[in-house]
């Protein structure tokens, strides 16, 4: 494990520092992973665009499509470090799990076609692979593909669909073999979300805002093209690719640091039993606990970045990475709350509530993170069954 940084990366970072003040579509006023307002999509499809021209995206492509194989492994990370601390936008939606599977599995005809428009912020993409019956268990997925000449015709229903009300694209898995055992008869399709058939249905959430999806898909035809990957080999393409996006490993140190920060300066200006909160020894306690955690967060980020950077990570490291993160951002935003007594109840819409209502939403929010990307509980067994070797779960 390296935890020194070579001198050429700090320039890199200056770098990227300064791009990023110079273009990004300004700051992101809500905590995670979000669909931005329909207003801010021109920006961030420019922003995206510029990210990638600067050859600060796709750093790990094929040359051909604009990839930089000679770039140092550690430059990704630092990418998305500094966008998430100058608290703007990342890039919304799925394109690098699409572009992985493109890469990793498509015809070079796909390749052509699709790796461009991701550049160019032309094409955002969603992830059409949760379904009401299949989520942590996405072997059980039920949305059916069958041929029909040139083309399949998909029906069934996706839900937890983050930005499908933007996408341009979708990344689907259909079941196109239901004799076959679960991981087996999976095909992974590249889909138009303007194919007639397709209903995108906005969820609004606790949040009071409209992050994720339900998506419909009835009757829709997709050109036997689009399959990525061989027919019925769909199961290797998602997780191959799910496994491929690694550098937003990197955003969950500087966002907990952050969160932090903050935390600090909301209690700076709160009273506890009538004295500063910063003066009562049980809220420094608490906001000591937090940091200890938010140190440790930082410890495991950069041993994952490590050793991902050098190849060498282990199958729980970015497990334990995200389920540690989920957990210490969820106490946080709790403890946010906690501070602000009787006025944690305030809405963001009442003009007294503190930091504008940040808190309310990060900590309605939070729950999210324990879930996304797969439940907590189902990442523990994971790591005790693939990270420690105990007997599997069983089913
Ligand atoms: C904010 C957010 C954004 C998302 N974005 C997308 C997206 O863009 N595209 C997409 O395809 N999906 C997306 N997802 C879906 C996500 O992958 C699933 O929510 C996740 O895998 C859990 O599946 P589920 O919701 O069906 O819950 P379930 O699998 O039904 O789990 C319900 C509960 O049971 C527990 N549980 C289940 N199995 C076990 C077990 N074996 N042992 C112990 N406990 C168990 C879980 O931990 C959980 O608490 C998103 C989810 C969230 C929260």
């Amino acid at each position: 494990m390296r935890l020194d940084v070579p001198a050429e990366l700090e320039a890199f970072r200056k770098q990227v520092r300064a791009f990023v003040d110079e273009h990004a579509p300004g700051p992101k006023t809500r905590a995670g992973v979000r669909a931005p307002e329909p207003e801010l999509l021109p920006a961030i499809r420019t922003w995206t665009a510029a990210l990638y021209e600067a050859g600060f995206l796709g750093i790990d492509w094929p040359a051909e499509h604009g990839g930089r194989p000679d770039a140092h492994p550690l430059e990704p990370f630092i990418v998305v470090e500094e966008i998430t601390r100058a608290r703007t936008w990342l890039p919304i939606g799925a394109a690098t799990l699409a572009a992985a599977a493109v890469i990793e599995f498509g015809t070079d005809e796909q390749r052509a076609r699709f790796l461009p428009r991701i550049r160019a912020g032309e094409h955002i993409w969603c992830q059409l692979f949760s379904e009401p019956g299949a989520g942590s268990d996405l072997a059980a997925l039920s949305t059916r593909a069958r041929r029909d000449g040139d083309d399949w015709i998909v029906d069934g229903q996706k839900v937890w669909t983050t930005n499908g009300q933007h996408a341009d694209m979708g990344y689907l898995l259909a079941r196109t073999d239901p004799a076959a055992s679960r991981h087996r008869g999976i095909t992974a399709f590249a889909v138009p979300m303007d194919t007639p058939g397709i209903t995108v249905r906005p969820l609004r959430e606790i949040t009071g805002t409209t992050d994720f999806n339900e998506v419909f898909l009835d009757g829709v035809r997709i050109p036997a093209a689009n399959v990525l990957g061989g027919v019925d080999d769909g199961w290797r393409v998602g997780m191959s690719s799910l496994g491929h996006e690694r550098s937003g490993v990197a955003a969950r140190g500087v966002e907990l640091a952050a969160v932090l920060t903050d935390l600090v300066e909301l209690a700076r200006g709160r009273t506890v039993g009538g004295r500063p909160a910063l003066s009562d020894s049980a809220t420094r306690q608490a906001i000591g606990a937090l940091a200890a955690r938010v140190q440790v967060n930082t410890a495991i980020v950069t041993m994952a970045k490590s050793r991902m950077a050098a190849g060498t990570d282990q199958p729980s490291d970015a497990l334990l990475g995200k389920i540690f993160f989920s957990e210490v951002n969820h106490d946080l935003a709790h403890y946010g709350m906690t501070l602000q007594g009787v006025d944690g109840i305030l809405t963001e819409a009442d003009p007294h509530v503190p930091a504008g209502g940040w808190w309310q939403d990060a900590h309605l929010y939070s729950r999210a993170y324990t879930i996304a990307g797969g439940a907590n509980e189902v990442l523990r067994n994971q790591v005790a069954e693939r990270g420690l070797g105990l007997p599997r779960e069983p089913r």
